[in-house]
């Protein structure tokens, strides 16, 4: 959708400039068609990154367990501090984390650790899909 409203435009900008006489078509030829390649490969490379990324609901199930892992570090170290709210860092979690180390969302997202009582979220959060198997958001747990 995307791709063709930008195929569209410069088509119809293009055309416009020929009418008005203000382009030479033969001189512009070899450069349109370098730039509809080059922005034709630009736009099918971000639209692969976000089917893969956004849609994906086996990388989303992968960060649902890192979001459901942060939140049972937070819980712990919390209690062993004896804190009911306020906020815990990165520091305070690592040693509750397999192999001391902060969990990466498989799809690229960003962890936001959030204050205690709250959950943990992913940047991605809602794919923006109906389906809920790939959305990176933890509720209830
Ligand atoms: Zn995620």
């Amino acid at each position: 959708m995307k791709q063709k409203i930008i195929v569209g435009a410069v088509i119809v900008g293009v055309a416009a400039l020929l009418a008005t006489g203000a382009l030479n078509w033969q001189g512009i030829w070899p450069r349109v068609r370098h730039l509809f390649y080059r922005g034709r490969g630009a736009v099918s490379q971000m639209t692969q990154l976000d089917v893969k990324a956004l849609n994906n609901p086996h990388l989303a199930q992968q960060c649902r367990a890192n979001l459901r892992m942060l939140e049972n570090a937070k819980r712990k170290v919390a209690q062993e501090k004896g804190m009911t709210v306020g906020r815990l860092t990165e520091k305070d979690l690592l040693p509750e984390l397999p192999g001391r180390r902060w969990p990466r969302c498989p799809a690229g997202g960003e962890y936001i650790l959030g204050d205690i009582g709250t959950m943990p979220k992913c940047t991605i959060g809602s794919a923006g899909t109906v389906r809920t198997e790939d959305d990176h958001i933890i509720i209830n747990y």
